[in-house]
């Protein structure tokens, strides 16, 4: 599937390649894997993939496609206390969701625990590693700092044979958690911490969700990771820029067990303006009610994005669009929000909704009567043609587009003056109705029946178009309307003794009542809208028949291609 299906003009041009694209360009020209392409995306089941995640997904998967290559999914399943069989499964369904497909190239790192293991003895054998009666806290205190060595273990120095013997002890579940580790034996005095005697294998006491009880001891994310890679043949290990001190490591046991040497290139991780992208962090929103579960529209996750109203075009697109950066920056959230609008305007069916109802009476419109007016249905589309709108003598329209005492810039609806209503009349306010307390309760207006469609003042101008509702044929609806659920550009930003927490949005999300004209209930779930001169809106799965449901997933206005018009 291509990447890029909806660029604007500007996109479509061919963009140089970037420095990952290059790498692998330089290593088929110098014929280092035969030419072959190779990548993968490695997720730990422990949480819902992000917006984050969804950037790694398109750039893995993405270099596949261009270097007419592979790619895998691998669940990165080492440590069975946080990883759960929902979590694998929301994986699938995202990534599918996105549009990729990785046929049955379907791997568990947890399948490799054989071969780890076989490998691991290897490494014994060439005294490479050894067993450690160290505490996790000795073994730390003992590491040294960057600028000052660590400390050779007692252990180190082992023979082989016990070694051996106490590894396969350890896995025969003797010793209890914390009494003995694996590690490799390098440099306690390496100028990178992470050569300095890693551990290998930890012994955890729990049932892992493929594995069940075979083993009580895991491998770690460092010895795990990269053989993995190698056992799947991935030619080229895309990785965020934490890993790159990781990586002498990764090369070392490429090296020591003489197994295919996957090439490790790390790229920024994505960092977006006001939201948090850590799973731990939204674990923690989902656990402690501030969010409705991973799936609330308001969060950063694919499954929230889904529910909120994006495409996965329009995630594609995101992802594209920001490139690869080797440092670590932040992207504006208004990029993304500006992603769904372009893919939304081609897409959404334009329907007219009122959010803040004024009711308006068309004083010399027949009673009884009603009439249909043709709207378009997607002006980006004109091949679905119309809709057939009811139009009658009693109607709705949104409360601001009026004002009693209308400012000097404001074009739309005041006391003696006209406005056209979208697809049908012009009409003209005669008369402000209200209440005891002066609240507006009404309008009374006349229409000029010549100017709709196809009469012959149809054309005849006024300085502003506004959308209404047919009141009698109006249908009530909820409409969520979700803002930012941080108020921070960075959330974690939130001063002493506070968390990001502190820093939520207390207004993100507003539920209100919308009134649509009838004619558009069949509604599934994540059917798209535009209602004119509102926003984007998406059917909630939440929706019945009875009581429509709408997410709105963004406003009109375009910060973003404003912000970037005034450059
Ligand atoms: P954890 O702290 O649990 O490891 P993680 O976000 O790194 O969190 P993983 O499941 O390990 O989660 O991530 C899978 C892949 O997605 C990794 O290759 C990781 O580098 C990449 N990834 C994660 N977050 C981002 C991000 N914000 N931008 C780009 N890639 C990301
Ligand atoms: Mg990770």
């Amino acid at each position: 599937m291509a990447m890029n299906e909806f660029p604007g003009k500007e996109e479509k041009e061919e963009r140089s390649l970037n420095f990952i694209e290059q790498i692998i360009t330089e290593d088929i020209r110098s014929d280092k894997t035969g030419g072959r392409v190779h990548t993968r995306f490695p997720p730990e089941p422990n949480g819902y993939l992000h917006i984050g995640h969804a950037k790694a997904i398109c750039l893995n998967y993405g270099l596949a496609e261009k270097f007419n290559g592979l790619y895998n999914l691998r669940f990165d399943d080492t440590n069975p206390l946080t990883e759960e069989v929902e979590y694998v499964d929301s994986i699938m369904e995202d990534v599918r969701w996105l549009g990729y497909d990785w046929e049955e190239r379907l791997y568990y790192a947890s399948d490799y625990f054989d071969v780890l293991y076989e490998w691991a003895e290897k490494l014994i054998k060439k005294e490479k590693a050894y067993v450690c009666d160290l505490s996790a806290e000795e073994i730390s205190a003992q590491r040294g700092t960057p600028t000052r060595s660590g400390m050779e273990s007692p252990y180190r120095n082992r023979n082989i044979d016990e070694n051996l013997d106490l590894f396969s002890r350890m896995k025969e579940g003797e010793f209890k958690e914390g009494e003995k580790v694996l590690r490799a034996k390098i440099d306690m005095s390496s100028p990178n911490m992470h050569m300095r005697d890693p551990v290998m294998y930890r012994i955890i006491h729990a049932g892992h969700h493929r594995t069940g009880d075979k083993w009580c001891i895991y491998p770690t994310y460092d010895y795990a990771h990269g053989q993995s890679d190698s056992i799947e043949g991935i030619t080229h290990s895309i990785c965020t820029l934490e890993f790159e001190v990781h990586r002498p490591l990764y090369d070392w046991f490429i090296r020591e067990l003489e197994i295919f040497p996957s090439r490790q290139i790390e790229f920024a991780r994505l960092n977006l303006s006001y939201t948090i992208m850590s799973k731990r962090k939204l674990l923690q929103l989902v656990r402690e009610g501030h969010v409705s579960g991973w799936n609330d529209p308001r969060m950063p996750t694919i499954t929230g994005l889904r529910r909120r109203g994006y495409t996965p075009e329009s995630i594609r697109y995101f992802a594209d669009r920001i490139g690869v950066a080797k440092r670590n920056n932040v992207i504006d959230v208004a990029l993304l929000e500006h992603s769904a609008r372009e893919d939304l305007n081609k897409k959404a069916v334009r329907v007219m909704a009122v959010l803040n109802p004024l009711k308006l009476i068309i004083t010399n419109y027949p009673e009884n009567q009603s009439e249909t007016v043709d709207a378009v249905i997607n002006p980006e589309q004109q091949e679905l043609g119309k809709r057939k709108v009811p139009f009658s003598r009693e109607i709705f329209i949104e409360r601001e587009d009026f004002m009693e005492d209308p400012p000097k810039k404001f074009f739309r609806l005041g006391p003696g003056r006209e406005v056209r209503l979208k697809y049908a009349y012009i009409i003209k306010c005669e008369k402000v109705i209200k209440d005891s307390q002066g609240n507006i309760t009404e309008l009374h207006c006349t229409y000029d029946p010549l100017t709709r469609s196809g009469l012959p003042d149809a054309n005849r101008k006024v300085k502003s178009t506004i959308h209404w509702i047919s009141a009698p044929h109006a249908k009530e609806v909820e409409v969520r309307l979700f803002d930012r659920l941080f108020l921070k550009e960075d959330p974690d930003d939130a001063g002493e003794g506070r968390d990001f927490k502190s820093n939520l949005n207390p207004d993100s999300l507003k539920i209100t009542k919308g009134y649509i004209s009838t004619g558009i209930e069949s509604l599934r779930p994540f059917d798209k809208f535009q209602f004119e001169r509102i926003g984007y809106f998406c059917a909630d799965p939440d929706s019945a028949p009875e009581k429509p449901v709408f997410n709105r997933t963004v406003t009109l206005r375009d910060a973003w291609a404003r912000s970037t018009q005034n450059k």
